[in-house]
């Protein structure tokens, strides 16, 4: 066998491991085995490379691509090992940039490289693809991390015409690859270069902070299809089928957070969401009552139930009370109370973002329930315990046409015989509308940061 059809074989192995993978990925419990398979498969890749030969000679610059890989991995693991998990998407955003930019650097370096050989139409609209994508990729990603790590305005950034100014600079890129295409020229693809840069800017800007995941994983399915052009470019059938796979599935996760969130993806694209919330949120609740209680009252409740569903939401994150709730369904359970966790698959600020923080605390995956179950189960819950949790049980999701939210689905807590909520204060969640659960009788408020009203509630809990 020669030498270029074992590194084939090799190749093949790896995407294998790919699609093991994702299947992996698909529930939590294995996902970890997932991640795992997936990076053994990458590695061998790698190592597989350093071996192929281009061009029938063996791999050139050897100690750079070294070099390369060692400052990489330097920088990447402490950052990936280290990150808060608040700061996950911005992340994820950054390493997404990172790799449409490589794309597109390779992209351009191919386009030098093959430009003098009078290559096929096709072959050079590949390279076009791949550093007009990869650069909207980059330019995006740079600008999704700015905003969910606050070096800019959060909110959607707007002016007047914004979206016929973005199709005219998407239509010029395009007339830009056309022109390369036709005449060759090398300081054209300059142009281009910068005009993708522009247009990864602009198509961001107007999209809210809290709506960039779901940006990041459009972002996310850019880079993969630009991974792709490049192995067409390059002749890498590995690359073609990791970056469509990656391309595929990040449209695929684009859909389900839209519909999880109850919109359309144009909506989330285009229509500024978030720009007319109000700092506070707070004025329209002026003048209506809420039934407030203490640590105290929430931990006798607890104490004498049978049946608790407890709702974590994107308050669970920032108050970092994932292990303190674990805790306090241990107390429970050890006092013959049944428990178990309502997931909606778009609470917190990223996809899987309450499964990640819960199996952090190490909670059984047989305690966590997805939507349609959850809402089987409150329906003959005893408590309903909403941990910084607000839209994903709002009910105006599915009584009110005129929310934004309608048509979301939400955790119906409402349906638990009481609903007790921990929450610093009246401030709306995410989608910065009231919630009309916040002042059924049945609902009690405890106000206060999740983990030390958490805290208290199992001393409660506890001592009882
Ligand atoms: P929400 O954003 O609706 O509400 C979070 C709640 O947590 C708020 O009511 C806030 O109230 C409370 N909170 C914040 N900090 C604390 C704290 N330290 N202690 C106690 N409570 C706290 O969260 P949900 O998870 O219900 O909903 C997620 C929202 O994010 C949805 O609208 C979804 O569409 C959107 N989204 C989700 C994405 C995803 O992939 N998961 C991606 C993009 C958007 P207070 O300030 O009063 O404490």
């Amino acid at each position: 066998m020669s030498r270029g059809t074992l590194i084939d074989l090799i190749y093949l192995f790896s995407a294998t491991t790919f699609l093991v993978a994702l299947k992996g990925l698909g529930s939590p419990k294995r996902a970890r085995y997932g991640n795992a398979v997936a990076a053994f498969g990458m590695l061998v890749a790698i190592v597989a490379t350093f071996f192929k030969y281009v061009d029938g000679h063996a791999l050139h610059h050897v100690w750079l691509i070294l070099l390369a890989m060692f400052i990489g991995t330097i920088i990447a693991v402490p950052t990936a090992r280290f990150v808060e998990m608040t700061a996950m998407p911005q992340l994820v955003a950054i390493f997404n940039g990172v790799g449409g930019g490589a794309a597109s650097l390779v992209s351009i370096t191919e386009f030098v490289h093959i430009k003098s050989t009078n290559p096929a139409t096709y072959v050079t609209l590949e390279v076009l693809l791949g550093v007009l994508i990869g650069t909207v990729s980059f330019a995006g990603s740079a600008i999704a991390f700015a905003k969910l790590q606050e070096l800019m305005t959060g909110r959607p950034v707007t002016y007047p015409g914004q979206q016929i100014i973005n199709a005219i600079v998407g239509v010029v890129a395009l007339a830009l690859i056309v022109t390369i295409l036709v005449q060759g020229s090398t300081l054209l693809l300059w142009v281009l270069l910068i005009v993708a840069f522009v247009l990864g800017v602009a198509f961001v800007l107007p999209i809210g902070g809290a709506d960039v995941p779901v940006l990041i994983s459009l972002l996310n399915a850019f880079t993969g299809l630009a991974v792709a052009a490049s192995g067409f470019t390059l002749g890498s059938n590995l690359l073609i089928v990791a970056g469509t796979l990656v391309g595929a599935s990040g449209i695929l996760l684009t859909r389900l957070m839209s519909k999880a969130m109850g919109r359309s993806l144009s909506n989330v694209l285009f229509s500024a969401f978030g720009s007319n919330i109000t700092a506070t949120g707070a004025s329209s609740v002026e003048g209506r009552s809420v039934r407030s209680g203490s640590p105290e009252d929430i931990g006798v409740l607890l104490g004498f139930a049978s049946k608790v569903v407890i709702i974590p939401g994107y308050g669970l994150a920032v108050a970092q009370a994932q292990h303190v709730l674990r805790e306090l369904a241990d107390e429970l359970e050890g006092k013959g109370v049944e428990v178990f966790y309502a997931i909606h698959p778009v609470a917190g600020r990223m996809p899987g973002h309450m499964n990640v923080l819960l199996a952090e605390a190490n909670v059984p995956y047989e305690d966590l329930l997805e939507m349609d179950e959850a809402n089987s189960e409150l329906a003959t819950a005893d408590v309903a315990l909403v941990v910084g949790a607000n839209d994903t049980v709002n009910p105006a999701a599915t009584n009110d046409p005129a929310s934004p939210i309608y048509g979301m689905p939400i955790i119906h807590a409402d349906l638990a015989e009481n609903v007790i909520f921990l929450k610093r204060s009246m401030r709306p969640g995410f989608a910065g509308i009231d919630n009309e659960l916040l002042y059924n009788p049945k609902t009690l408020l405890v106000f206060g940061d999740a983990k030390d009203t958490l805290t208290k509630v199992v001393a409660v809990v506890k001592a009882s």
